[in-house]
């Protein structure tokens, strides 16, 4: 049997399975041998029912009694009593129904969980129920754990993995040979036949620690390579006038910040070089970023070329007209602004402008990489809140130029170093990490929900002196089980309660996006004294009146995001506050803890990317994209290895393209992660 053949062509897969295997995208038996475990289980010790102590535990148990019930709002709990012959233990499970008539069987089963204390009991919560008759005997100590096939079991998917092991043993190497003897790695089939069939831990971890460092370096050699074709194309280079940056500083009504000095001057330098700029300008909320780029464009027009500014929605792309116009009209720069609201003959108009170059400077949102829009100049773009557009977003507007333009890429989003380096490898990068002198720190406080009165007084307090709140609570219907609140119950108990002397607004991702931006522009203009959002608020907007936040259930939004929400505030000259509200009144942990002590976003970041990984940070989607099965993104070692080893590989002079797989996988990277 070869690899490339479909998945039907295994004995034993039939129509209806091989369907069930090619809807979740395996279609050849090399997909199958691919789909590695997500996870293991550790059945090596089982432990007695009568020595459990709480923490991680596997016991082999029968279930003597189970039952379902539901109890509210669509949520139903299992619960069954397990016995041992040593001992009993009651587990329980939240809305997996389907546990009752799997243990109904009488049959003994592996229980794997963790015991503790909750809802005044030691349970088992959430365990997995293996039947002990069928573990793999050849496997006891560890076992696989698989991602779900829809309606396929998981005894079959073993037995057809055993038929394939001849073939995984055989899988052919992908990765250069002096690197795998350089690194000491296992080879590829080894180790993917130790993946499906641990024995050890040890040859377990050697496997995964070569399939991990396979993914990474596949990942750097594809931002390397991104880089080298970066470097290889031709742009405008853009005399740097000093007495222009001069003026336009010494304009400025406040002093730029060091860290703004110092990644205004990065960009210049890169202005002028021949190549196109590549650039991400990392900066936390409220460190500065739209001046930065207010004056590289200045610096633009001085030279003769067009800038457009992009960002995500219109209420981001008005403010930073106006901010922008304030900056550069006093220089004669010419400010327009692109959205979907400018229409009829006065979007004509803008067209025309932008067009012959009267417009120097044109902001706007995704209808600025509409074919209709053609730039006379076209030298420099700026993204901003770059990880929501998509790579062809940010193409789309980048073609809008003859040649390549400089790119800044802005983000509010702080990135560790490690992950910075694989996903965004082919861009230099700039860090805002220091806040504008006049900025006093947020004063942020956890605070415990019985204590909610003496919060409100706070709170309205503050609108009694002309400023504005945030109420910050998690998503309409999400899960019922917790003690989260729907922004619209929020909004309706306030109203009539505490703040029902105020002007409320409420804001969620359910309106439509006009019905968003018109919420926002009422609160920018302060016309609401109070808005009960979701954690949609937008990132970038500039409410600088606004000086409190109550972060309801805030031990639920991982640090970042609470980094990223606390920043709504803080934005202008008023002392602001940001207030933690903890779900129950239990000790808070330390994650809020670290909050609490600290306004610094990398430092913030780097704890998130420690305890939660990285999805959570640069947004699953783009993390789900790149598929990485094995590889952490928080292991800034094993990250630095594969980049070392990439550099070398791309010195040995050796060709790519020698090598088919490895060849395959970084073409697909490199189209994920290039910005151009
Ligand atoms: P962000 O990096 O979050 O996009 P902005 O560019 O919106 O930040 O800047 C936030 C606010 O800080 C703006 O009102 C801006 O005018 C002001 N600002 C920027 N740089 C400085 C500085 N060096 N000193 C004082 N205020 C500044
Ligand atoms: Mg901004």
């Amino acid at each position: 049997m070869n690899p490339g053949a479909s998945i039907d062509s295994i004995k034993g897969v039939g129509d209806v399975t091989a369907e069930q295997f090619r809807k979740a995208g395996i279609r050849t038996v090399y997909d199958l041998i691919l789909t590695l475990p997500r996870d293991y289980e550790d059945f090596s010790n089982v432990g007695r029912i009568a020595d459990i102590q709480p923490g991680s535990v596997t016991i082999k148990a029968r279930c003597e009694s189970v039952s379902t019930r539901p109890v509210r709002r669509g949520m139903r709990i299992t619960t069954a009593t397990l016995s041992d012959g040593t001992g009993k233990i009651n587990a329980v499970w939240f809305n997996q129904p389907y546990r009752e008539k799997q243990l109904k069987t009488g049959e003994e089963f592996v229980f794997t969980g963790v015991f503790e204390f909750s809802y005044n009991r030691y349970q088992l919560t959430n365990p997995s129920a293996e039947k002990a008759a069928e573990l793999p005997k050849e496997q006891h100590q560890l076992m696989p754990i698989y991602r779900m096939v829809q309606g396929l079991k998981v005894p079959l998917l073993r037995k057809l993995l055993t038929e394939l092991k001849p073939l995984m043993a055989m899988l052919p190497e992908t990765l250069p040979g002096f690197i795998v003897q350089k690194e000491k790695l296992m080879a590829r089939g080894d180790a993917v036949l130790a993946m499906h069939f641990p024995g050890e831990k040890d040859r377990l971890e050697k496997a995964r620690e070569r399939w991990a460092f396979e993914e990474l370096f596949s990942l750097m050699l594809a931002s390397q390579l991104n880089r080298q074709e970066m470097s290889r194309l031709e742009g405008y280079s853009l005399q740097f006038d000093q007495k222009i940056v001069r003026d336009f500083v010494q304009h400025l009504p406040f002093e730029l910040t060091n860290a703004q000095r110092i990644a205004a001057w990065d960009i210049l330098q890169d202005f002028q070089k021949p190549t196109p700029m590549n650039r991400l300008l990392q900066g936390d909320v409220g460190s500065g970023k739209t001046v930065v780029a207010g004056l590289a464009a200045r610096q633009a027009a001085h030279a003769g070329y067009q800038s457009a500014i992009m960002a995500p929605t219109e209420i981001l792309a008005i403010q930073h007209a106006e901010t922008l116009n304030n900056l550069l009209s006093p220089f004669g720069v010419r400010v327009g602004l692109l959205t979907g609201s400018v229409k009829g003959a006065a979007r004509k108009a803008l067209y025309d402008a932008i067009e012959s170059g009267e417009v120097d400077v044109v902001v706007g949102t995704h209808a600025l990489i509409q074919e209709t829009v053609h730039f006379a100049k076209l030298g420099f773009v700026v993204i901003d809140e770059q990880h929501r557009f998509g790579v062809a977003q940010r193409q789309a507007l980048l073609s809008k130029s003859e040649k390549m333009p400089h790119l800044l890429a802005m983000t509010a989003t702080p990135i560790p170093r490690s992950l910075a380096l694989t996903v965004y490898g082919e861009l230099d990068i700039s860090i805002l990490n220091e806040r504008p002198k006049n900025r006093k720190e947020i004063m942020t406080k956890i605070w415990s929900p019985n204590s909610r009165p003496q919060l409100y007084a706070l709170i309205d307090q503050q609108i009694k002196e002309g400023r504005q709140a945030y109420v910050i609570c998690n998503l309409i219907d999400d899960n019922p089980d917790n003690e989260r609140k729907s922004v619209e119950a929020e909004y309706k108990r306030l109203n009539v309660g505490e703040f029902k002397h105020r002007r409320i607004g409420l804001l969620h991702g359910k309106l439509k996006p006009a019905e968003k931006e018109a919420v926002m522009r009422q609160f920018a203009a302060g016309d609401i004294d109070i808005l009960i959002s979701t954690t949609v608020v937008e990132v970038g907007v500039d409410v600088p009146n606004a000086t409190v936040i109550l972060i309801e259930d805030a031990d639920r939004f991982g640090l970042s995001q609470l980094h990223q929400l606390r920043g709504r505030v803080g934005r202008g000259a008023h002392q602001s506050y940001c207030y933690l509200m903890v779900s129950s009144s239990k000790a808070p942990s330390q994650r809020l803890k670290e909050v609490e002590k600290s306004n610094d976003g990398f430092y913030l970041a780097e704890v998130d990317l420690s305890l939660r990984g990285p999805g959570e940070i640069y947004g699953r989607a783009q993390h789900g994209e790149l598929n990485l099965q094995v590889a952490n993104l928080a292991d800034a070692k094993m990250i630095q290895r594969a980049q070392r080893s990439a550099s070398q590989f791309l010195e040995s002079g050796e060709d790519l393209l020698q090598y088919k797989q490895l060849a395959k996988d970084v073409e697909r990277y490199q189209r994920l992660t290039t910005l151009n």
